[in-house]
């Protein structure tokens, strides 16, 4: 594969999972491809050293870190949000601290990685967020929270879509239903409760969302924007 050959491509969350995989999809299409990680070091190298991809240490809850980190990679053609956690459980309990966390990563992090990558892009670039099916459909108690950064990452898109079209640059979100991850492991507690919302049984392979954020980014892309691509096998139906 070569359609990505030449392109400056950052990942931001790239260590594991999901953005391990959209890594892997983007150095195999030939693109110069930057990734982030915040505490999976050994995962981070030997993906370096799998797909000659640079690994980068920036926290995506230290906005000076990340926005510096993106002004770095210069003019990029794609950047990629896919750093995010999931903090769920009783809103009565669960730790404020840590919930203002994951809305630093999932909420501040892709806007202030989103407008910096779009001050220094210098063609029709391409803006996409790992967001969440959560950002639409939450079909169980405790997700209060998560859902709450996921339907952000929404507007978000609506708007710099906005802001960024007349340059040709894209603005997307790439919206997974339960997809086999660390996060979200295919035989995890929730897996079979996670099923029985689905039109198609079973957890994605992080490969199927890497390869549909592989669309967007690519040539074929040029007309999507403001959009969410749901990739949820029918969780949201
Ligand atoms: P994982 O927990 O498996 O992987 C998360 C990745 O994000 C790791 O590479 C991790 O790096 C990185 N990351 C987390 N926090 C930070 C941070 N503060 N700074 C930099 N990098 C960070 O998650 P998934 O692959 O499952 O999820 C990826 C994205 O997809 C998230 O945005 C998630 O919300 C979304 N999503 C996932 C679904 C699922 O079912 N799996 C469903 C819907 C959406 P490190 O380990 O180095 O910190």
């Amino acid at each position: 594969m070569t359609d990505f050959a030449g392109k400056n491509i950052l990942v931001l969350g790239g260590s594991r999972g999901i953005g391990k995989a959209i890594v892997q999809r983007f150095a195999a299409g030939g693109g110069r491809v930057a990734f982030t990680y915040a505490g999976s070091a050994e995962a981070a190298a030997a993906l370096a050293a799998e797909t000659g991809a640079e690994a980068i240490r920036a926290d995506s809850a230290d906005r000076d870190a990340l926005v510096a980190t993106v002004a770095g990679r210069g003019a990029l053609d794609v950047l990629v949000v896919n750093a995010g956690v999931a903090m769920i459980g009783d809103p009565l309990t669960l730790d404020p601290d840590a919930v203002d966390r994951m809305i630093d990563i999932n909420v501040r992090g892709p806007y202030h990685a989103a407008v910096e990558a779009a001050r220094h892009m210098t063609g029709p670039g391409r803006i996409i967020v790992i967001g969440s099916v959560n950002g639409d459909r939450m079909p169980f108690a405790g997700g209060a929270a998560y859902a709450l950064t996921k339907s952000a990452v929404q507007g978000m898109v609506r708007g710099l879509a906005r802001d960024f079209g007349d340059r040709g640059i894209t603005v997307n979100a790439i919206q997974p239903g339960p997809t086999d991850s660390d996060m979200n492991p295919a035989d995890g507690p929730m897996a079979a409760a996670m099923h029985g919302f689905m039109a198609i049984k079973r957890h994605a392979h992080a490969s199927e969302v890497a390869e549909l954020t592989a669309f967007v980014a690519g040539p074929h892309g040029a007309m999507i924007t403001g959009s969410f691509q749901t990739i949820d096998g029918g969780f949201g139906a």
